[in-house]
């Protein structure tokens, strides 16, 4: 992604109060990330159903008042309020039938009504609507028994629904099948939708084999690339899986230069670790603007994150810890809001839930802790119970889990019993 002057990362840093890259808060990183993600540009039309999922590029203002015109609520009879019997019964005459889209073309004076149909045009002077059940008619003499409506009731005014001139969308949205619906009924086919995201991934360590590779002494499955696929799958983006990187240099060289100049974002997992003898770290520096960050949190301490740059092109890098659960706990704390907000998203803060602990959790304060936990419902509310090995190595722990405890910057240990934060996986992933 190309932008004007985007600002160094030494002139984020210096906008981002209490900045310590070697302790830093999850509060502050994620300012900093937001400081420094730029935004999609280019716009497209889209089909409305082709735009579900997609980012609205700009407001979209109603031409027409929807419903265009007053219209029945119910079936039943349409008529004045002001003829309604301040006791006892009231008798009109019906003078004709009203259709969902057929206007009736007589008009109904004082004393008379209109039998009507839900969707059906209001004639002038009509306000209110009697439901067709609690009325007797005989013949065309109807009678409405005192007290079942009162004026105005069961009709729906002209643009209750989006008046004219009124933004019925904002520019930001990522559309939901409401709003598809909600665009049908402006009468609009076309929608102006942000470009989706480019986003290259890789993983890099020698110790990785990918799937279909016999696994050597000492080594393992890459596993980081499919649970990335995974989440970014979920966020609508475009991928370009650029599966594992070797150790080397220049393969990691031609890797970088390759996401810089294709995608507006790369995430790499491993080798950002304090001490890491491996050459990612090097080759990171070297093709742009990166810092290495010990982040105040369990787990996902290590994290480096930049602007790489080949050719004039440029991507933010992600680089993430290795470890399979940093990897997701990482993303979730940076990376899936950072890419939302790069693809012009409003985004807000995901949903918590308040759960009871079962059981007292250790929690040093002065970092974030994220554990995985189950959540379920119990009599007198929303319950969790910590999985098993809580270990960052441990995958199997974020699969167990149905959420994330969230055990906050300041907070300390909890006891059983006592109220945590979990983040659902349900809407997340
Ligand atoms: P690193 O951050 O490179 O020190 O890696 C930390 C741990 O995560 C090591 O045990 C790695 O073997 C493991 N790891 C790194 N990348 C992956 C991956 N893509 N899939 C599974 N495990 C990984
Ligand atoms: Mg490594």
């Amino acid at each position: 992604m190309t932008t004007a002057t985007p600002p160094t990362l030494a002139e984020i840093a210096s906008c981002v109060s209490g900045y310590d890259p070697n302790a830093l808060p999850v509060a502050q990183a994620q300012e900093f990330i937001a400081r420094l993600v730029p935004r999609v540009q280019a716009v497209e039309m889209l089909a409305i159903r082709s735009a579900l999922g997609r980012v609205l590029a700009r407001d979209i203002v109603s031409a027409i008042d929807v419903p265009a015109h007053d219209n029945s609520a119910m079936d039943g009879y349409a008529l004045r309020g002001s003829d309604l019997a301040a006791s006892g019964d009231t008798v009109l005459q019906a003078v004709g039938t009203g259709f969902a889209g057929a206007q009736f073309d007589g008009s109904v004076a004082a004393g008379q009504c209109l039998r009507i149909m839900t969707g059906a045009v209001m004639p002038a002077g009509l306000d209110t609507v009697v439901p067709q059940e609690f009325t007797k008619a005989d013949g065309t003499r109807v009678t409405v028994p005192a007290g079942v409506v009162r004026t105005g009731d069961n009709r729906r005014l002209a643009g209750e629904d989006l008046a004219m001139g009124e933004a019925a969308l904002k520019a930001g949205r990522v559309l939901r099948p409401a709003d598809l619906g909600l665009l049908a009924s402006l009468g609009q086919a076309e929608v102006p939708v942000l470009r989706r995201l480019r986003v290259a991934f890789f993983s890099t360590g020698d110790e990785l084999r990918s799937i279909g590779e016999p696994l050597d002494a000492g080594c393992v499955y890459d596993s980081n690339r499919y649970t990335l696929w995974g989440m970014l799958q979920r966020l609508g983006v475009d991928l370009i899986d650029m599966g594992v990187v070797r150790d080397d240099p220049a393969a990691l060289e031609s890797a970088f230069r390759h996401a810089a100049e294709n995608a507006d974002a790369v995430i790499t997992s491993g080798g950002v670790s304090v001490g890491e003898a491996d050459h990612t770290k090097q080759v990171m520096k070297t093709l742009g603007d990166v810092l290495f960050w010990r982040i105040a949190m369990r787990p996902g301490r290590p994290m480096a994150i930049g602007r790489i740059t080949s050719r004039g092109h440029d991507a933010i890098l992600f680089g993430l810890p290795g470890n399979p659960v940093a990897v997701m706990v990482t993303f979730y704390a940076f990376v899936r809001d950072a890419l939302l907000a790069m693809s012009g998203a409003f985004v807000q803060p995901l949903p918590m839930l308040s759960a009871a602990s079962t059981q007292p959790i250790r929690k040093k304060a002065g970092r974030t802790e994220y554990q995985r936990g189950i959540v379920s419902r119990s009599a007198t509310g929303w319950q969790v119970e910590i999985t098993g090995s809580q270990g960052s190595g441990i995958l199997r722990s974020m699969s167990e889990a149905n959420g994330l405890v969230v055990l906050h910057h300041e907070q300390g240990n909890v006891a059983a019993g006592e109220l945590v934060d979990v983040l659902p996986f349900d809407g997340l992933v």
